[in-house]
Parts: structure tokens; sequence; C-alpha cells
């Protein structure tokens, strides 16, 4: 006999649009640019597509909406998710938010190409608000056509769930359309204009708000608001905190700094640059957001950035992103002031925010390296000095530590010559780039630190297997690499985008070897080294 299951398909979403509900909306309703006052957001229809096709889809996403049916047999997926169809429920809207951008103030930003659709409630009763990303104008557009292109959204379809898989709080991705239209793009703003194929993607989190939501009512000293879109957030993102009074918006903000501070040191535990952390980039929820010109560190350079559009200044680059974030923490506390009744509580978080990054990213990397707590100065010695031999010569950081995981350090193995140390010649022929750079000295730096490194385990009974387990459950095996990505996006731009799905298999199980998939493991190839999309991006998108 066969068995029966219920499919719940797409009519079966519960909407509960709180945000639209509770929070006062734009009066105007007509879809044009403008400045939208005294308003939370803007209802707006996404813009209908020709030919939208489902190229990819988060079962893991599908999973948190309750849904049970195969999205690749019908049309209706496709329909859905590129705001062709709106399901019973649905009430769209776009945000109105500010920012700083790179340092800036500018004002009113807000969802210029993102429409909510509504908020989904779980069986579990979790609220999932579901987004689409590139579904045309809304009010906040400014000059620009409210659309995303394949290459960005096959970018942020990808990274949001292989963050994911990593451990790392994200914004997650339901599903990637095209749209089957042409987008207009110049690329790297040098006046080489091209069509590109556009493409949707749903995104999915508890909530897109933003420090630029609360900025832009403090901005324009609307304080009615500001204190309206506290109370909201608090009640629906931070419900655990208990009904809004002063002690308990101390808290929350505290709450902030804090997720915020555990944000970073995830990014720079796996090698995540986001490449533009302007306040409108930061979630008031402590997830990573907006995927637009981020990279992955291959060689560890803290000073690397992948946006070219930062080029200049190196604002967003890796080893600064902790800095940013307490920067642009100060700006969302700045904002608050109004609505608290003293700045005290304020500061004091921002305060935790840098003991709590201070003491986590060094634990962070104690737990990198397979050890456990002991005389602190001595390993903060030791840290500091393998971050520089790093630098000696180009080396990648993510096969570094899985190599570093399989050097022996139970007794004797320092006295193997290093010809004649399997791990240790793998370690660099495998993490290093440029083997012209790996010079007697530079070598004999690299062994030096690895033998302090073997005494320093030694002082700790734990044997090789229980090491490198640790080990490899904290550093990744397989990253989204800029060039994956970038293959992905050739392949689905010629009309193929099976290797998106295909990545996201691997990029499942970031921690496990996968023997066949070893080729997805190794170093950035020389090809991909100065290629567009693979170590420069621009906000272009
Ligand atoms: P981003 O740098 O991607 O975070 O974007 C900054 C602001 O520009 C946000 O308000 C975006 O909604 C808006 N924006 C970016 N690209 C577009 C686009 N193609 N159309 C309309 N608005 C956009
Ligand atoms: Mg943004």
């Amino acid at each position: 006999m066969t068995e029966t299951r219920t499919m719940h398909g797409l009519n079966s979403l519960v909407f509960d649009n709180s945000f639209t509900r509770l929070l006062p909306g734009d009066r105007e309703t007509v879809n044009s640019r403008r400045q939208v006052h005294q308003a939370c957001y803007s209802r707006v229809r996404p813009t209908a597509v020709a030919r939208p096709q489902l190229l990819a889809w988060s079962r893991e996403v599908a999973d948190l909406l309750d849904l049970d049916f195969d999205p690749f047999a019908s049309n209706e997926a496709a329909e859905v998710f590129s705001g062709n169809r709106q399901l019973p429920g649905m009430d769209p809207f776009a945000m109105c938010y500010g920012g700083h951008q790179f340092g800036n103030w500018a004002g009113q930003l807000g969802d210029g190409r993102a429409i909510n659709l509504g908020e989904v409630i779980n069986r579990r009763g979790q609220r999932w608000m579901l987004q689409l990303k590139g579904a045309g104008a809304t009010p906040y557009s400014r000059t620009a056509d409210g659309l995303a292109v394949l290459r960005s959204s096959v970018r942020e379809f990808l990274c949001s769930e292989a963050m994911f898989h990593l451990g790392v709080p994200t914004t997650r991705a339901l599903s990637l359309v095209s749209t089957g239209e042409k987008v207009i793009r110049d690329m790297f703003y040098d006046g080489n204009a091209q069509y590109e194929p556009g493409a949707i993607v749903c995104r999915v989190a508890p909530s897109f708000t933003r420090f630029g939501n609360f900025q832009i009512f403090a901005s324009r000293r609307d304080e009615d608001n500001l204190k309206r879109l506290v109370e909201y957030t608090i009640r629906t993102d931070f419900p655990h905190l208990g009904e809004p009074t002063q002690d308990v918006m101390n808290q929350w903000f505290a709450e902030v700094c804090r997720t915020t501070a555990d944000l970073m040191i995830h990014w720079m535990r796996v090698g995540f640059v986001h490449g533009v952390m302007n306040t409108d980039n930061m979630s008031i929820l402590g997830l990573t957001i907006d995927y637009g010109p981020y990279g992955w560190l291959e060689n560890f350079d803290p000073n690397w950035t992948p946006n070219t559009t930062d080029a200049s200044g190196r604002r967003y680059r890796f080893g600064q992103q902790a800095q940013v974030a307490l920067w642009n923490l100060a700006q969302l506390g700045n904002a608050l002031v109004p609505v608290f009744e003293s700045t005290e509580p304020l500061q004091e978080a921002l305060d935790l925010y840098s003991a709590r990054f201070n003491s986590g990213s060094h634990e962070m990397l104690m737990q990198k390296l397979g050890l456990s707590a002991g005389d602190e100065q001595l390993d903060r010695q030791l840290i500091s000095d393998l971050l520089e031999v790093l630098q000696l010569a180009e080396t990648d950081m993510t096969i570094f530590f899985r190599r570093l995981a399989d050097i022996s350090c139970e007794k004797e193995s320092q006295s193997v010559a290093i010809g004649h140390d399997d791990a240790l010649s793998r370690l660099l022929t495998d993490a290093c780039y440029v083997p012209e750079q790996l010079t007697e000295s530079v070598v004999q730096q690299i062994v030096g630190w690895i033998r302090r490194y073997q005494e320093r385990v030694q002082q700790q009974s734990i044997s090789d297997t229980d090491r490198r387990d640790r080990m490899n459950r904290v550093n990744p095996k397989y990253v989204l690499r800029n060039y994956l990505a970038q293959l992905a996006i050739d392949k689905a731009e010629q009309g193929d985008p099976s290797m998106i799905m295909e990545l996201l298999e691997v990029l499942r199980h970031p921690y496990d070897e996968q023997p066949d998939q070893e080729h997805l493991a190794a170093k950035r190839p020389e090809w991909a080294r100065h290629r567009a999309g693979c170590s420069m991006l621009s906000c272009s998108s």
C-alpha cells in the first residue's frame, strides 16, 4: 500500500502581519519615489515579471515554514516568489530606514528593492518574515530600478544558507527565481553598462529591522515613532525581555550589543568579510544581512576587502569589522538617546560590547587551535604570533586550520625532520598560494611556530584524534569560496543552474570530510586571482 501524505503547499501558509498592523504606515499609496515621514513602511506591490523560473530552493527554510511540496513540479512557487502572484493573507510593504554609509549620514534609504510579503507563523509559533529582493521599485528606490541581477542573487542565496550551516547567525534564503527579464548594470561604474539576467531571492528572517530603522526617526526628531518602533521591536523580536519598561529597554540595547559582538566573532572565525557594513546593513537581531560585495578570506590578510567601492579607504576590511560594528552600535545608541531616561546604560552596553568581543574572540581562536584555557598571557602571545606568521607567505586561512588539526602533537613528533613530516609538508603545500614565497627563512618561522604550538598542546592531555575532532568542529573545510560562487554564476548565466544546488549540497555539511568533493576545499586557482567576481566586487548588483 502506498503511504498517503498530506502535502503542505503554499496555500497552507498562515500569515499574521504584525509590522503593518501595529506600526504606522505611509498614508500616500502611490508608488512614487519620495521622502516618507512619520511612517515605518509603505505598502507596495511587487512588479510583475515576464517568465519567472525557479532555479534553487532551500528545503531547510521550507521546513521552517512547514512547507512540504515539490516546488519544481509546477510554476506556482516561481509565480509566488517572483511576486507575480499574491497569496491570501500577504500584505506587501517596503520599510523606511536611513543609515550611515561609509561613515556619513545618508538620510532616508529604505527598502529600495526589497518588498516584504508578510509574516508567516509556523506550527511552532515562530514568526518568519518573507521578503523578496529585486521585485521592483518602491517609494525608497531613489534613482535606482528596484531590481537585482542573477549573479548577486546567486551569491545571496548561496551565502545565506552556507552561513546558516556554518552556525553563523544570518537571514535565510528560501528561493532563487530568474525573471526572464534583463537588467542594466555598470558593474564597475566605469561606463561599461551591460544587460544582465534579472533574478529575485525570497529572504526569510524573524525580522529585517536594521539599525537604520531607528536612526531615521531620530534624525527627523520624531520621538513618538521612535518610541513606538522600539516598543514594537522589544515586544515582537525580543519577547523574552518582557514588557518594554526603561529597564527592559536597557537590557534590550545590551542584548543588541552582545549579539552583534558574537556575530563579529563568528565572521572572524570563518573568514567572512561583509564588505558594506553601513548602519542600514546591521540587523537589530545580530544577523548577517544584505549579502552584496562580501567575500571569503583566502590568504589570511586582515587588510583585505572584496569591495572595490571601498578600495581606497578599506573601511570595511576583514580586520576592522569588530571596530566598525562598535561604531555602528554607537550610532544606534545615539539615535536611541531621546527615548532613554539616561545615557549611562547605553554607554555601559557599548563597553560591554568591547569586553565581550575581546574575551570572545580570544576564546574563539583558542577553540580554532584546539586549546583549553591555560596561561592567558602566553596563549595571547602564541595567537598574535600566529597571525603574523600567517602573513609571511600568502596562506589560506581555512586550509591552514584544517591542516594544523592533522599535525601530530603527541610526544616525539617534533623531532621529525621537516622533509619527513608528511602533515607538515601537506600544510605548507596545500595552504600556501605562492611556492616561491616559502623561502628557507619563512619555512623556519612557520615551523618554529608549529613547534611552539605542539609544546603548548602537550601541556593538556588530549589525543591527536580528539584534538582534530574538536578543531574540525569550528574550522570549516568547505566555505563559499569567491571563485566557486562565480563558477556557479557563469553556468547559471549560460542557462544551467545545476551548480547552485550542487554547491549548496556540499555547504550543508561544511565541517565534514567529503572525500569526493575534495576539489571544492582546495585553494583558489590562479586564474581567479584577479577575475571580477572572484576577488573584486562592487556595490553594483
Ligand atoms: P545596499 O548598499 O545594497 O545596502 O543598498 C543601500 C540602499 O540602496 C538601500 O536602501 C537599498 O534598498 C538601495 N538599493 C540598492 N540597490 C538598489 C536598486 N537596484 N534599486 C533600488 N534601490 C536599491
Ligand atoms: Mg542594504
